[in-house]
């Protein structure tokens, strides 16, 4: 007994310290949207299989509000030891940074991108007792009728929302802006006739497409998603230079240790990759991809610009 206790110590000493034994307890997920939607679809599929990978369970916490930027403030202030990480999103590192002047964090600065999971097309979708029944008629009732309608959004300020400013600003329509703290309130509200429009992350709005309680326009997308093939995209409908992605990816605090950070990055990465994980994302209509976090950080850096760059032209401001 005594001499194992020694030569625990002895390796102890001649191992790099504190992590390790990385990970030797649970670690926290921070999903910054409610149950239900899609980042948290996304964030429980891959921390299941990526806590397998890792011997240790990863515990989905979800801490809502102000378009996902809660959670990223609580990312941002745990401690870099990789027990507590976020799932960030476009709106959270993308367009949101550039409409909330106090914002908390430096989307850049302030996080360790460890990776990208997964990425999903956006769908417009439409009450059944809505009268269009096309982009089409949907763009000449929004013209014809200014300001008359809603559409439900998982936050403003979020990729939901400006995804649909920018939409209108291209159309020349007004709508009202119903933000909710996530995709699945926004739903609910839609489904049940409180809102008569939403534009979401596709794998929420699935379920309730396949049930018709909500009718398809478009999808976001070069191609159509064989989820939905019968949905045309934007850019077949006319729309060519009308992109906008959702994207959910992990990252922690700045100053993670880069052995952490990897050990990381690598079990989310093949947790993605996992035949029947990949399977189950690819039913909910997403792309799984797990990059490096060189790779995610340089992603995040562009969509921060990108989304700067389509907020200026357009001259975006929040309603
Ligand atoms: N639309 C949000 C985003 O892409 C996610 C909404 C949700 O998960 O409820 O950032």
């Amino acid at each position: 007994m005594m001499r194992k206790t020694c030569a625990a110590l002895a390796l102890a000493a001649v191992l790099p310290a504190a992590h390790a034994a990385f990970p030797d307890h649970p670690i926290t997920l921070i999903v910054p949207f409610p149950a239900g939607g899609p980042t948290d679809i996304v964030g429980r599929l891959a921390a299941a299989k990526a806590g397998e990978i890792l011997g240790q369970q990863i515990v989905v916490e979800n801490r809502t509000g102000a378009s996902g930027t809660i959670g990223m403030t609580a990312t941002a202030r745990a401690k870099p030891d990789g027990y507590t990480v976020g799932l960030a999103t476009v709106s959270t590192h993308g367009t949101a940074p550039h409409l909330f002047p106090k914002l908390a964090y430096d989307p850049v600065k302030d996080f360790t991108p460890v990776s990208n999971l997964v990425t999903s097309p956006n769908i417009l979708s439409v009450n059944p007792q809505f009268p269009a029944k096309t982009l089409g008629e949907f763009v000449e009732h929004v013209r014809a009728n200014p300001n008359k309608d809603g559409y439900a959004n998982a936050g403003a300020g979020g990729v939901n929302d400006l995804g649909m400013i920018w939409f209108l600003q291209i159309i020349g329509g007004k709508m009202n802006s119903i933000s909710y703290r996530g995709s699945a309130p926004a739903l609910t509200d839609t489904v049940g006739g409180v809102v008569p429009v939403i534009f979401d992350n596709f794998p929420s709005s699935l379920p309730y497409l396949k049930s018709n309680h909500l009718r398809a326009l478009a999808i976001t997308g070069q191609q159509r998603n064989p989820r939905l093939p019968d949905v045309p995209t934007f850019a077949e409908q006319g729309y060519k230079d009308y992109d906008v992605t959702a994207w959910y990816g992990v990252v922690g605090p700045a100053g993670m240790p880069d052995d952490v950070r990897d050990k990381l990055a690598d079990a989310f990465a093949r947790a993605v990759r996992d035949p029947a994980t990949a399977a189950k994302m690819e039913e909910t209509g997403a792309f799984p991809l797990g990059n490096t976090p060189a790779e995610f950080g340089q992603q995040i850096r562009a969509e921060h610009d990108r989304w700067k760059s389509v907020i200026e032209k357009a001259d975006i401001k929040l309603q």
